[in-house]
């Protein structure tokens, strides 16, 4: 009888375990952490309630909202926002809700901080990739088809470069063209609402792992946490998954860990030692995230502000958004420079920051910076990510690295789980 184990509790691992759950197929979620979740999780710290990292969504992770809405389906964890873009002081794009592109041709002869020849430019770039199939250049980085197209400075400075950072976390000199042009194709481009911002109104542990691990325990699904998965053997029938509890026999194996690990699970498994030698060869990016606690009254102008001063490149009010009031989380995605930095001295560059937009802000009550090491993948040209099927047919990858169209999102990884449990449905 078809048993699947499925290594690692995060958005991959929970998508595939959820699809299998509606199939009645039995399975096991083997997670090493306490909580589930991964790098989009829960976090309690002094008593309050954070995330790993602060996330932003877009209407186009349609499987990804899908997910959500199925296991949660009373209220939309959420905040959906037609396509709004503020850079403090300097920027403001409010696009109307239009069908695509109309509604970035609107939102840009009206948007605040470009002239008329910016406006006509980026127009001129979102009709221009259209026609052409949003097809970059073989190789081609996004600063590269920037220049190519001929963006001027303040379109790239407060459009394409933070929508870049943001979806990629890799800077446009480095970005993989094709990658940002696939997301500029289902967000700017998509259906209805795919440009949407999504914005969480709960923490992570709330939008998504605990009422999935409420809808899989109360099917056909199992979830262990605190259990390290150590190595995968074969057997005649399927695997056995040796982990810090015991072994699990198991006909088929979703590994969804992030890629950084993976490979060290299948030592004794011969036929994957290319792929994880080639896993090896991956580059990383840090995000850091920054919470400053202020006095309740203090509000930002928008609920996500951006900013083009750095260190964050976005601040998101978490009074507005989740009822923290007072509470300011700032984001500084690709964070090469930063990662390795003091936490209090991080804070206080954010928190002067703030300070430069922000009229008479308090001083911080509290203040937490996260720092995340490994948080994607580097998204550059001719990056082979690994399909979903390996060379072993009953053992599959899921995760935010495997081949998608999308950067390391939770998208991306929400996506691979779906695949591998339709995978496992198939061969049943
Ligand atoms: C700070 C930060 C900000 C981000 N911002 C955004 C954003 O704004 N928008 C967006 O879409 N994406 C964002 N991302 C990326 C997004 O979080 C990831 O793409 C997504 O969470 C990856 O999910 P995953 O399931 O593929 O991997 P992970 O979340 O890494 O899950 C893998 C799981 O496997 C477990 N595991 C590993 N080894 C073992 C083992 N041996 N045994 C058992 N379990 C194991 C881990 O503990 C983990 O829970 C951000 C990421 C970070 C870190």
């Amino acid at each position: 009888m078809t048993h699947a184990a499925i290594i690692g509790g995060g958005w991959a691992g929970l998508a595939a375990a959820v699809t299998l759950a509606d199939a009645g197929i039995p399975h096991t979620v083997l997670e090493a952490a306490k909580s589930l979740g991964g790098r989009a999780r829960r976090v309690d710290v002094d008593g309050r309630v954070l995330d790993n990292g602060l996330h932003i969504l877009i209407g186009a992770y349609r499987e990804t909202l899908a997910l959500v809405r199925k296991v949660a389906p009373a209220a939309a964890p959420y905040r959906r926002l037609p396509l709004t873009l503020e850079i403090a002081g300097r920027f403001r794009l409010s696009c109307p809700n239009l069908p695509a592109p109309l509604h970035l041709l609107a939102g840009l002869a009206r948007a605040r901080g470009l002239d008329w020849a910016d406006r006509f430019a980026a127009a001129r770039f979102m009709i221009g990739q259209r026609a052409a199939g949003f097809r970059a250049r073989a190789g081609e980085t996004v600063e590269a088809l920037l220049e190519r197209t001929r963006q001027p400075q303040r379109n790239r400075a407060f459009l394409w470069e933070p929508l870049c950072i943001a979806a990629l976390n890799t800077p446009p000199a480095e970005a993989d063209a094709q990658v940002f042009l696939h997301v500029m194709r289902d967000g700017l481009n998509g259906g209805a609402g795919a440009s949407d911002l999504v914005l969480p109104t709960t923490d992570f542990g709330a939008m998504l792992p605990d009422p999935a691990a409420a809808y899989i325990t109360a099917r056909s699904g199992t979830i262990r946490t605190g259990c390290m998965v150590k190595s995968i053997a074969r057997t005649g029938s399927g695997f056995l998954v040796r982990n810090s509890e015991d072994e699990l026999a198991c006909t088929h194996v979703i590994c969804a860990t992030d890629p950084a690990r993976a490979g060290s699970l299948w030592r004794e498994l011969p036929e994957l030692a290319a792929l994880a030698a080639s896993l090896e060869t991956l580059r990383y990016l840090p995000i850091v995230s920054v919470y400053l606690q202020y006095t309740a009254a203090v509000r930002l102008s928008s609920p996500m502000v951006g900013f083009v001063d750095g260190p964050a490149q976005w601040a998101f009010d978490r009074g507005a958004l989740c009822g923290q009031h007072g509470l300011i989380g700032a984001v500084a995605s690709a964070a090469v420079d930063l990662d390795r930095m003091a936490g209090d001295a991080l804070a206080a560059d954010v928190d002067n920051q703030l300070r430069r937009h922000i009229p008479h802000l308090p001083v911080p009550e509290w203040h937490r910076v996260i720092t995340e090491r490994r948080a994607t993948f580097a998204c550059v040209p001719g990056m082979a990510r690994p399909p979903q099927r390996t060379a072993l047919p009953r053992l599959l990858l899921a995760g935010d690295y495997t081949a998608s169209d999308y950067p390391a999102t939770l998208e991306a990884a929400v996506r691979s789980g779906i695949v591998c449990a339709h995978a496992v449905m198939a061969d049943r």
